[in-house]
């Protein structure tokens, strides 16, 4: 597929330079496939979604200032003599093509991110990372599937030295197509976690999706793993990686690990073996997030980054909104982690939790993991059975399947102390009304449960 669209842009590359031949003045800055967002001087790439065709929109594209249009041949009314057309057969491979092309004429280095949690994360620590010594470009918020990597890599400019472009996939084959666009210097795969298994099915298929990364990667490029993964490291230890390859986790076995650690709930601060006079510092809260900066740390480390410069664009990382925000007020802190939710990223919330002392009064509010399949019930079971009465105080659940987590974690806990909602303002009245001096509130769902209703309702008045 990919043949044959390089075949279709090559064609489509020289129409563009047939189009700045015949029209001496237009140059094209940019592309944009959204027309209230579309820049003067952009190219319109027109797609056809679900609920709407780009194409209906040519008229709005013109208006806002396009200088010229791609066009599927096979649309009504191309709007031939207004601007420049350039037919295709597909929109959709166009743009992911041309990306490819834009790419390689790019001296560019790519690090391409993938895994089933913290993708986002370690591409804001990286890029952090990396913007003290490199112009430096990152994905925008979490553009990370077929259409967001191509317009990453379409909106890199000239004299960027590097990019930090995450890739997400909903099925085998995604993640194996952004790799050939983006063709990576240095791949990362942060783990391999229980999301989307209703799409994947298996595992075993989350595993080899994931690792279609190394795909597009350079020949002589680095694969950074996450080597505590027990799926990542049996399948790439001992020498069954294809190519080199440097694993990073909290064991002192991988190659970038922390020699010692302390975390709060401000952060955590830590040495690692390469630097040992050097405490680094990374503001999230949560092992997990260490694991992604040591990820962050090893990459940029390769890239030539020094260790004043590393320390100092940890301490600066600010995530992209509503993972694992702390708010503090007088009376609580709370982790809105509304974002997302998965078996993988519930349990490592929950154990972060656990990990404070008990002077806190620890509270979990856990809504339904969306996209397990026919594993939902059970896995919101094992959830719940997660649930630790010595070191959680109270567990309120939110959603049809959470009552699975709950009825589980009632059995862990004081059963009083484990409630089931439906009610998102009532659940949040609720829980006010038990707060201490001093509680720990972490609120985590998948992004439908729209979770966020309940942590507006818990800071309402504070
Ligand atoms: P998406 O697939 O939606 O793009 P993502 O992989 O980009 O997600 P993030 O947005 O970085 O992931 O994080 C989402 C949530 O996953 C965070 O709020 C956090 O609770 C959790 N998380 C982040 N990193 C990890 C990790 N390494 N292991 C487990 N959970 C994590
Ligand atoms: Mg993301």
């Amino acid at each position: 597929m990919i043949q044959r669209s390089v075949k279709q842009v090559s064609v489509m590359v020289r129409a563009i330079e047939a189009v700045a031949r015949e029209h001496e003045h237009i140059l094209i800055h940019g592309v944009s496939i959204d027309t209230r967002t579309l820049r003067q001087g952009n190219l319109y790439i027109p797609i056809a979604g679900e609920r709407f065709n780009g194409h209906d929109f040519v008229e709005q594209a013109i208006e806002a200032g396009a200088a010229a249009v791609l066009w599927n041949r096979e649309e009504p009314n191309p709007p031939v003599g207004r601007i420049p057309v350039l037919l295709v057969n597909d929109t959709l491979s166009a743009i992911q093509v041309l990306a490819r092309e834009y790419r390689m004429e790019l001296p560019v280095k790519v690090i391409a991110i993938t895994g089933s949690n913290g993708k986002t994360s370690t591409k804001d620590i990286l890029a952090s990372c990396l913007s003290g010594t490199f112009r430096t470009q990152k994905t925008f918020g979490n553009l990370n599937n077929h259409l967001g990597v191509p317009l990453t890599l379409l909106a890199l400019n000239e004299d960027t030295e590097v990019a930090v472009v995450e890739m997400g996939m909903s099925g085998l084959g995604e993640i194996e197509l952004l790799s050939s666009l983006a063709l990576p210097d240095i791949a990362i795969i942060t783990n391999i976690g229980k999301a989307h298994l209703g799409d994947l099915g298996s595992m075993e298929n989350i595993l080899k999706a994931k690792l279609e990364i190394i795909h597009g990667l350079k020949q002589d490029g680095t694969l950074y793993y996450n080597g505590d993964d027990p799926l990542l490291s049996s399948a790439l230890r001992d020498g069954q990686c294809p190519v080199q390859a440097i694993t990073f986790g909290m064991e002192a076995r991988n190659d970038f690990h922390p020699a010692a650690f302390d975390m709060g709930i401000e952060g955590s601060s830590f040495t690692i073996p390469q630097y040992p006079l050097t405490t680094l510092t990374i503001p999230l809260i949560g092992q997990f997030q260490l694991v992604n900066a040591l990820a962050a740390i090893a990459a940029a480390s390769e890239l030539g980054v020094k260790p004043a410069a590393l320390k100092s664009g940890l301490a600066a990382t600010t995530l992209t909104g509503m993972r694992n925000e702390v708010v503090h007020t007088n009376r609580f802190t709370l982790v809105n982690d509304t974002y997302k939710s998965n078996p993988s990223s519930a349990a490592a919330a929950l154990q972060t939790l656990y990990t404070f002392p008990d002077n806190y009064q620890k509270i979990a509010v856990l809504g339904d993991m969306m996209d397990m399949g026919d594993q939902a019930v059970s896995l919101h079971r094992e959830l719940g059975a997660l649930a630790d009465g010595n070191r959680l105080d109270y567990l309120f659940a939110y959603g049809p399947l959470s009552e699975h987590t709950a009825n589980c974690a009632a059995e862990r806990m004081e059963a009083e102390h484990v409630f089931h909602y439906s009610d998102k303002q009532k659940m949040a009245r609720h829980i006010k009304a038990i707060l201490e001096q001093d509680a720990l509130i972490w609120v985590k769902a998948s992004r439908a449960l729209k979770l966020e209703e309940v942590v507006a309702a818990l800071l309402e008045d504070e």
